[in-house]
């Protein structure tokens, strides 16, 4: 499939969709999956962030991108605050190394406090 073809399809489907429906995503999705032709460098990089995770495929990767897409700014941001924070201010205890948000744990305080 050359460029040029996949980007005539993609104009087609772009002029006889109103991009504004819940179906212009499934026509989006349908195009890049088969085409793997990105509209967007922003979108081609999210899709790839997404697809470094787990268990995250590409096609799964571009779902969950089109999902925040369609969410107003204020909650992708809150999504995207949510997890710099935790990458920034996450600790491992000092004491038991749990994952915790202070040096030492409230499990190993109450077990510190039971023991001594
Ligand atoms: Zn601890």
């Amino acid at each position: 499939m050359s460029v040029i073809k996949a980007v005539v399809i993609f104009i087609i489907i772009s002029l006889t969709t109103n991009l504004r429906s819940p179906n212009a995503n499934i026509y989006y999705q349908i195009f890049i999956l088969s085409y793997m032709q990105f509209s967007s460098k922003l979108i081609e990089e999210a899709v790839q962030a997404f697809a470094s995770l787990p268990g995250i495929g590409k096609k799964t990767a571009l779902r969950l991108v089109l999902h925040l897409i369609n969410q107003d700014k204020q909650v992708t941001e809150q999504f995207t605050d949510a997890i710099r924070n935790m990458r920034r201010n996450i600790l491992h205890c000092e004491v038991c190394y749990n994952i915790s948000d202070q040096n030492v744990c409230t499990i190993a305080v109450i077990y510190g406090e039971i023991v001594v």
